[in-house]
């Protein structure tokens, strides 16, 4: 049977009270019909006889008053109603939310044909005529609430299945009527909305925060009125507390049957979206570590900040911020610590940010042009906008430097980081973010040149070497990668019987664009950058291993391959682990191995290197001081170090003509050597008469490109081999 309800809940307790409904043997009828008492009184008898309960009204108030109040399951309506017609009534039903899919049956007279299709229009289920069927009206009316029954009953599997997909797609539907007010709302849970059941147009933004309410209603009533569709997004808070955020999206539509304007909004959570679309755009624009901005973000607030710098004819700096010596901290204390030291200097720099009165800051309409991004491992960009002074930027600077300096605790260690800047500006240093990037890189190189820790402005006279240097280090990293560094091997000979003694390690870069490049064009970029450990380390590997397969090959007897170590500050203990590991992996005699150094390396910790090569040299690997003639050149070095070898720098064969003591300094150098110990080797001989020069004094050996250049491994083999 029909049950006079407005909407379906499926909860147990609805479900019992349906159920007690259809167990009842009768069914209610509200019966109004006034043109005729008779029929009237005759219909209700015949009604109750056939067991229904009835009830009647005279009149059309009285019959929305029984109605709400007994919820009958069946009307019949005369057309003719003392106080208005039973359109009306009809209508008013209707519009009650009991009263939606209630069977109203309509009795028309004869004469009333032509207002038939209004009753339709009202909402009316049926229509019967006068005189009315007496007999056959028991059956009518038992058919009448058989086919209510049967639409109810699809209506609620409808409804049922509506309500459990709008359950899991988590949204609700709404419409108002735009001409009689008209609201409602077909949701399966409406508190995860912040809605009730029963609300009303108003109570659908009731849960709005308060600050976003009459925007919301606005959008939406405004949209309405002008017929245009809309799509609104706002935060509500739950009864439980809860902030989740809701699109409500709808548009007008015609309702053809009543022709009138309906609005019909869908409104739906949206919160787990929103935080999936945060979360992209956070790992789009963010550093995942600091929470810093990188590098895309950065781009795009430069953009902005240039244009409304030239509007506002300002300036925008860029600062490049590089720590010093950062590798040291992963080395020293393991990534995870270092990670722990970039999230702290992250912290610092958003606090100076936080805290200057030089930037310009967000206002609530404007996102913030200035922003601070780490652009790679412990490299840090800052774009500061709308800036009026170059002063300005230089006390930004400082305040950065200065707050590096404190100490950081990373576990339970303080570490004092210390970071070198550079400096561009916009207007004068470039035009566009590469160039200025660039430029505040190479000023920020040139602040590490001046012994870190300090800020530097891009000056254009920091000139094309500096720039040239800057990009070579770069390329250099990317090399080594690519291991495009490789060695030639220029051959030692025996000054007495021109008997080849050994050869020199030297590495050259195989660059795939400029070809064949020496040493000297970019080993002093890698002794600044710190990648000459890098380089050592490879070029001890690598001669080795060719040592030991001329060795196995057995033409290496009696020779020596030598290589170079340098830098800034070589780690000793490090080095000799590095060697003796190697000779181990490669299977390399110690004797067969000469290390170079010059006297700047080994006076750069005297103690240190004193006794690291006493301890090789003690292995069997001979240890050369390269370069002597040039630099220190203190003979009191040859007795001070365990060295096994002296080589005399080139600069110091070519000039030995120049002075008038030149040939007799070189005897006293080579006879003093000897007085030690130590073999010589003379570089840089090009000439003939060099070497005889040489042959006279007794020098041991020799080197250079009148002997030998340095050449390939396989040509060094086949001279072995001849
Ligand atoms: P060095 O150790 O004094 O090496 C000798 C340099 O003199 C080499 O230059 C060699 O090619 C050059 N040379 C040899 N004979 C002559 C000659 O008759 N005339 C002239 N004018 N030059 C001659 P190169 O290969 O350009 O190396 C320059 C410097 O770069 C080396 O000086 C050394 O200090 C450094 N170096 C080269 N290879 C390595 C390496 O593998 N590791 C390290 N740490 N430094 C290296
Ligand atoms: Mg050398
Ligand atoms: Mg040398």
């Amino acid at each position: 049977l029909w049950v006079t309800r407005d909407e379906f809940i499926f909860d147990d307790k609805n479900m019992n009270e349906e159920k007690q409904l259809q167990s009842r043997s009768t069914a209610r009828i509200l019966v109004a019909l006034v043109v005729d008492d008779d029929i009237s009184a005759q219909v209700r008898s015949t009604l109750e006889n056939t067991g229904y309960t009835v009830f009647e009204a005279e009149d059309g108030a009285s019959t929305l008053a029984i109605f709400q109040e007994k919820l009958p399951e069946l009307v019949l309506l005369d057309v003719m109603l003392p106080d208005t017609s039973g359109m009306e009534v009809c209508a008013a039903i209707r519009a009650l939310p009991a009263g939606r899919h209630t069977p109203v049956v309509m009795v028309a007279g004869l004469e009333d044909t032509g207002i038939i299709s209004r009753t339709f229009d009202a909402g009316a289920t049926n229509v019967i005529a006068k005189p009315i069927n007496l007999p056959f009206l028991g059956q009518r009316a038992k058919y009448w609430l058989h086919s209510g029954a049967l639409l109810a009953g699809e209506i609620r599997d409808m409804q049922r299945r509506l309500f459990s997909a709008q359950k899991f797609a988590r949204l609700c539907h709404w419409d108002k009527n735009l001409d009689t007010g008209a609201f409602h709302l077909t949701c399966a849970e409406p508190r995860m909305f912040g809605l009730t059941l029963n609300c009303c147009y108003d109570d659908l933004f009731a849960a709005i925060d308060a600050n976003k309410r009459d925007k919301a209603r606005r959008q939406i009533d405004e949209a309405c009125a002008a017929d245009q569709p809309f799509m609104v997004e706002y935060p509500v808070r739950l009864s439980n507390g809860e902030s989740r955020i809701i699109l409500n999206q709808g548009e007008v539509i015609l309702d053809d049957v009543r022709q009138q304007r309906l609005a019909v909004g869908v409104i739906q959570d949206i919160t787990e979206l929103k935080q999936a679309e945060d979360r992209i755009r956070y790992l789009a624009f963010y550093d995942n570590l600091t929470g810093l901005a990188n590098r895309t973000l950065f781009r795009e607030h430069w953009i902005k900040a240039r244009s409304q710098a030239q509007r506002a004819n300002r300036m925008v700096a860029v600062f490049f911020i590089d720590l010093d010596h950062f590798k040291r901290i992963n080395d020293s204390l393991g990534h995870p610590a270092g990670d722990r030291a970039l999230v702290a200097v992250a912290e610092r720099m958003k606090l100076i940010f936080r805290h200057s009165d030089v930037i310009a800051r967000a206002s609530d309409h404007f996102t913030p042009l200035s922003l601070i991004s780490r652009t790679g491992g412990d490299e840090f960009t800052i774009l500061a906008a709308e800036i009026t002074s170059l002063d300005d930027i230089g006390h930004l600077a400082e305040r950065i430097i200065d707050a590096m300096n404190e100490p950081v605790r990373i576990d339970d260690q303080l570490v004092t980081l210390t970071a070198s800047v550079g400096i561009s500006v916009y207007p004068n240093d470039g035009d566009d973010i590469d160039t200025l990037l660039k430029n505040a890189d190479i000023a920020m190189y040139e602040a590490k040149r001046r012994g870190r820790n300090k800020y530097q402005f891009y000056q254009h006279a920091m000139n094309e070497e500096n720039r040239l240097r800057f990009l070579l280090s770069n390329r250099l990293r990317q090399a080594i990668d690519n291991r495009e560094l490789i060695l030639h091997y220029q051959p030692q000979f025996s000054v007495a019987d021109g008997r080849l003694t050994g050869c020199e390690a030297l590495v050259r870069w195989q660059d795939p664009e400029r070809g064949l490049v020496l040493p000297s064009e970019f080993l002093p970029f890698a002794e600044e950058s710190g990648l000459i450990r890098l380089i050592n380390d490879l070029v001890l590997q690598h001669a080795c291993q060719q040592a030991a397969k001329l060795v196995e090959a057995g033409v290496f007897a009696g020779c020596r391959m030598a290589i170079n170590i340098s830098g800034d500050k070589v780690n000793f203990p490090l080095l000799r682990r590095n060697i003796l590991r190697t000779l181990t992996a490669t299977g390399l005699p110690p004797e067969y191995l000469e290390i170079e150094l010059t006297e700047r390396v080994m006076m750069e910790n005297i103690s240190e290197a004193k006794e690291i090569l006493q301890d090789l040299k003690d292995h069997g690997v001979s240890i050369a001081l390269d370069d002597f003639g040039t630099g220190y050149s203190a003979l009191s070095h040859l007795r001070l170090f365990p060295l096994t070898t002296l080589k005399i720098d080139k600069s110091f064969i070519k000039h030995m003509d120049d002075s008038i003591n030149g040939r007799e300094l070189l005897s006293a150098i080579i006879g003093i050597a000897k007085c030690f110990n130590l073999k010589v080797i003379a570089e840089g001989i090009e000439t003939a008469q060099q070497m005889n020069v040489l042959t006279n004094m007794q020098c041991d050996e020799a080197q250079g490109f009148h002997l030998s250049r340095p050449i390939t491994i396989t040509a060094l083999e086949e001279l072995l081999n001849t």
